[in-house]
């Protein structure tokens, strides 16, 4: 509710932005570069305070439940870790200060493994992978932190359009067996298919139903300028 944050160099990356999210949803988060996407997503984890406004969790859904997929830069692509060590990860928050992964998180990592069809990679090293596989196995991670919400920052950018269909349909799939998706996509194409709700962040920010959005005048502008509606 009324969510905004100013950087420290006195950059206002988010204006007023209020949304209420329920459960079984699919959000996409759009925009323009730079219109502050990443930064409300890294505020609704609670990575970063925002300079006024509040964040509520409702009943059922605690803040460390929430599965991320953050965006991918160079270094991490280059992670020397396995499969398996890097899907295991996400149980992290599980283990809280005990210092090890009991059987029910390897077990846990194992069926994301397997839900994910990378049963055949989990031995491989993850910087040897393709950017598909890699968003695959960065999604059965972040499976291990949730059955409920899934916050993903652009999963599918640098993939070609066939991995980044498969990966859209795996996304489809977890909402449909009711996990909660909020995604940042520049795609809007496949926000107007698969989205419930719209948010799109900028100078003007509109939160809404798809077909709200389409008739927005926000909407329809962004429409025409990114070519989402053809
Ligand atoms: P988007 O995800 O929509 O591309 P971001 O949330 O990354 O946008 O950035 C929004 C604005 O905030 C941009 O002007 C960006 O330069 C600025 N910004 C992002 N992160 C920081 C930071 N850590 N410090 C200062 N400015 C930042």
């Amino acid at each position: 509710k009324g969510v905004s944050k100013k950087y420290d160099n006195g950059v206002l990356a988010l204006k007023d932005v209020n949304i209420k999210i329920d459960k079984g949803e699919f959000v996409f988060i759009v925009g323009e570069s730079g219109a502050g996407k990443s930064t409300f997503i890294k505020t609704l984890l609670s990575f970063i305070k925002p300079l006024t406004g509040s964040i509520t969790f409702g009943e059922g859904l605690d803040r460390n439940e929430i599965g991320y997929l953050p965006q991918q830069t160079l270094v991490q692509r280059d992670f020397p870790a396995s499969v398996w060590e890097i899907v295991l990860s996400g149980c992290q928050a599980r283990c809280g200060l005990r210092p090890y992964y009991n059987s029910a998180e390897k077990a846990l990592a194992k069926r994301n493994i397997v839900k994910l069809g990378l049963e055949q990679l989990q031995e491989r090293c993850y910087r040897d992978l393709s950017g598909g596989q890699q968003q695959r196995v960065l999604l059965a991670r972040a499976l291990c932190a949730t059955q409920k919400l899934l916050i993903l920052d652009e999963p599918v950018a640098g993939l070609d359009p066939k991995v980044t269909q498969e990966l859209y349909n795996q996304i489809a799939q977890l909402n449909s067996e009711g996990i909660t998706i909020v995604m940042v996509s520049h795609d809007l194409q496949a926000a107007l298919q698969q989205a419930t709700h719209i948010l799109h962040i900028g100078q003007n920010v509109f939160f809404g139903t798809v077909q709200d959005y389409k008739t927005s005048a926000l909407g329809k502008s962004f429409l025409v300028t990114e070519g989402g509606d053809r």
